[in-house]
């Protein structure tokens, strides 16, 4: 089976995981801070908090920005539900932005609309969370200003896009936004086991994020709410968890981000080369925008929805790992008993009926995608 995705780990990362663990720290000790520089220097932010996962980032994000019951946060139906969990975690709502169908990416036009009508009713969110779809930015400087405009935070869900840039500076570098997500699961871009991270320009938030993720635990004097007992003295001065990633894990994310502008680059040849090899068919490619770089985490094609199933199911039968991104959050039975239904959101019904993932990593060889082109070729037939 040709893998939908598929890791990439060398001797050199191998060798850098030995290392911490021969070495005095498996956990809290340097290798951390040196993976969250080579993240901050990626995303051309100055401030990057590691955690052990895209998940608790995007929690930790939302609790830094005050989150809590009786707010509520936006998002796009078309994700993981990550996205859109992180709000429930801290007791607040969520109601969702619908797509627009070429990108797959929250539309602009339907957030400011949206925002319309909820300014009207009352109901303004306080967090919105675009979603950079298969590694291609939103259109974050429309985003970016209509939240200006209503006093809402942006938290970037930036999970597939690491290395991908928009209007040339590269996705982290929070022009349009608070705070930026990564993750580093096995299928992303780059892998740390688990693992994510939050970038920020702010150092304030980045210092409380990187709080939250230990607890709630400041060791610093002037965050106490009297001076320390002594030299083992430590406060803990608001409710966290603990979201710390490993040093054994970030060893390995930091040799895994030396090769990010290899990798993004190579997932960039190859979608290339996909759409000129399905140029002339049937098949729906992906929407390109002229001011942003993917990072083609994913490519996702479009199918005539009365044909998906028996595409998709065949391109298995031939070996070829295809996979569905996204069953719209929405859709999902908890988020079904919150109120949300059937028609809700019809560009992400619409896409989730047509979408189909097709392989796309860094090490697959041109051989191996003309053998998925073929496949897709004969099931169109
Ligand atoms: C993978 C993913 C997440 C969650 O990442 P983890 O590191 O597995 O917690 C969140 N949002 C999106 C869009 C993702 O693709």
């Amino acid at each position: 089976m040709i893998p939908y995705g598929r890791q990439d780990i060398r001797k050199e990362d191998i060798d850098a995981v030995v290392d911490v663990l021969k070495s005095d720290f498996l956990t809290q000790g340097p290798a951390v801070p040196r993976f969250e520089e080579a993240i901050a220097t990626a995303a051309s932010a100055p401030h990057a908090v590691a955690m052990n996962s895209a998940t608790s980032a995007l929690h930790v994000a939302c609790a830094a920005l005050d989150l809590g019951p009786g707010d509520s946060l936006w998002t796009s139906p078309n994700t993981f539900v990550a996205s859109a969990n992180c709000a429930r975690y801290c007791g607040a709502d969520v109601d969702f932005v619908d797509l627009d169908p070429s990108t797959g990416n929250m539309c602009a036009q339907s957030f400011a609309d949206k925002l319309e009508l909820a300014e009207r009713d009352g109901k303004l969110p306080k967090i919105v969370v675009p979603v950079h779809l298969a590694g291609q930015s939103c259109e974050m400087d429309r985003i970016g200003q209509l939240a200006k405009r209503y006093g809402i935070r942006v938290i970037e869900d930036a999970s597939h896009a690491i290395g991908g840039a928009y209007q040339g500076k590269p996705v982290g570098a929070c022009e349009h936004s608070d705070i930026t997500i990564f993750s580093f699961h096995p299928v992303k871009i780059v892998t740390s086991a688990e693992g994510g991270a939050a970038v920020t320009r702010d150092a304030q938030l980045a210092n409380r994020m990187a709080r939250l993720r230990s607890h709630g635990i400041t060791r610093d004097p002037l965050e106490m709410t009297h001076e320390p007992d002594g030299p083992w003295y430590y406060q803990q001065i608001e409710l966290g968890w603990n979201y710390r990633i490993t040093d054994v894990q970030a060893a390995l994310g930091t040799q895994q981000m030396a090769r990010l502008d290899q990798y993004v680059a190579r997932r960039n040849a190859l979608a290339d080369r996909y759409d000129k090899l399905l140029s002339d068919t049937s098949v729906g490619l992906p929407g390109r925008q002229d001011d942003a770089l993917s990072a083609f985490h994913l490519y996702v094609v479009r199918v005539e929805a009365d044909a998906h199933r028996r595409i998709f199911e065949g391109l298995r039968q031939r070996g070829v790992g295809v996979n569905l991104h996204y069953i719209p959050v929405h859709l999902q039975p908890y988020y079904r008993q919150l109120g949300f239904g059937d028609g809700d959101f019809p560009n992400a019904e619409r896409y989730y009926a047509e979408a189909i993932s097709i392989p796309l990593f860094p090490t697959m060889m041109e051989e191996m995608q003309d053998e998925v082109v073929r496949a897709l070729l004969s099931e169109l037939e």
